[in-house]
């Protein structure tokens, strides 16, 4: 599959995932398939496809193209990011099994380890990953499942991605790369060792926020196979309707995400001069941590940044009733700029002290920065900020 593609740029291959491929008419688009369950050829003779729970043709062309996008053999598209995450899990990890996950990962990913763990399911550490020796003791552990997540959510902390999975495969681990906030348009954590590479396919790769989908890319097929029988096993598919709009939205992926990343620069830059903001956290800031990993593994610095206003508790509520165009809701990487205060919203599900070793403090916001026009972007934020 990838092989196919190697010399199509990525703009190419989103644009086209399943363009021409109904033979019946010859539509341009392609076709939905809502049927649950498929035609026998002749007596135990299946087709391509049989039940939907397992495949179907319309979650299959969002498999390829994205598969194709990350340079990886197979895909599974599961109905949100968590239950991908989750999909791994169960069929990768057994009671005795160690997972490593970074102590400032996605909120969900955090409470799903936490208490998946707590039940014996398996067990999970959380560390600094950006810590060489609190790595080194981790991995000394032995685990089986490694997460990694760059850059972090929501300080947008980057981690050398091939580093740390060279040390896990010598511990013999096997690594995930949540790579949500990148996008295969901006990093291929498969090209740089992984293993699997997950998304919330909510966010950037559909870009629209009206669909929930998660995918988890292979490297290897055999391991993609394994994980099928899980996911048929347990249920965690997509629906027709959802990988179509899926696919539509894929195919502006690579010029949306260009596009946002040029605004959230500018958003960086004038948050950075205000003399009301404490803190911002960019990947395009020298004083971000990782930011020369990032120079190095990225292909840009996105669309997704934090800052800490100045002030005391009650700036909070001022400035973000004060925003017009920003929308506080907790999502990212679709075409509108949300804003979001972490500690009640997205990470809520920490435990302060949790949140507090994580650096994640009251005053911050994460900005998903969209495609409006970036002059009315800095309009409302000069606003807000002159009421507090
Ligand atoms: N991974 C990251 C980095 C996320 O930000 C999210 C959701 O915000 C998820 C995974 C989970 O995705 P979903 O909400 O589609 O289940």
């Amino acid at each position: 599959m990838a092989s196919q593609s190697k010399n199509l740029s990525q703009g190419t291959i989103a644009v086209r995932g399943g363009l021409n491929t109904d033979d019946q008419y010859g539509s341009v688009v392609p076709v939905i398939t809502p049927s649950t369950c498929y035609r026998y050829q002749e007596f135990a003779t299946p087709r391509q496809f049989d039940y939907a729970r397992k495949s179907n043709p319309s979650r299959r062309l969002v498999e390829q193209t994205v598969a194709k996008l990350e340079g990886g053999a197979d895909a599974i598209l599961t109905n949100c990011g968590m239950s991908a995450i989750h999909l791994v899990s169960v069929a990768l990890l057994t009671p005795n099994d160690l997972v490593v996950a970074p102590h400032d990962c996605y909120g969900g990913s955090y409470r799903l380890f936490n208490s998946l763990s707590e039940r014996g399911y398996f067990k999970a550490k959380f560390v600094d990953q950006s810590d060489p020796i609190a790595l080194k003791q981790a991995l000394s552990l032995g685990p089986k499942l490694v997460l990694i997540e760059s850059p972090s959510n929501p300080l947008l902390r980057v981690v050398d991605i091939q580093d740390i999975t060279r040390q896990a495969h010598e511990a013999g681990a096997i690594v995930l790369v949540d790579n949500t906030f990148m996008t295969p348009i901006l990093q291929k954590p498969l090209e740089l060792g992984a293993d699997i590479v997950t998304h919330s396919c909510t966010k950037f790769l559909n870009g629209h926020s009206d669909l929930l989908a998660g995918i988890l890319v292979f490297k290897d097929q055999q391991l993609a196979t394994d994980v099928l029988w899980w996911a048929n096993n347990i249920g965690t598919l997509t629906s027709s309707f959802d990988s179509y709009l899926l696919l539509r939205g894929l195919r502006t992926l690579a010029a949306r995400v260009k596009l946002q990343q040029d605004n959230a620069q500018k958003v960086v830059e004038f948050l950075v001069n205000h003399p009301k903001v404490a803190k911002v956290y960019h990947p395009s800031l020298p004083s971000n941590l990782g930011h020369e990993i990032a120079k190095k593994q990225q292909k840009g610095f996105g669309s997704l940044l934090s800052f800490e206003l100045a002030g005391q508790a009650d700036v909070m509520p001022k400035f973000l009733k004060a925003l017009n165009i920003f929308t506080l809701a907790q999502s990212l990487g679709g075409v509108e700029s949300l804003i979001c205060h972490p500690a009640t919203m997205t990470h809520s599900g920490i435990s302060a002290e949790a949140r507090k070793t994580a650096g994640i403090s009251d005053q911050l916001l994460r900005i998903s920065v969209g495609l409006e026009e970036v002059d009315d972007l800095l309009a409302d934020l000069q606003q807000a900020l002159s009421v507090i």
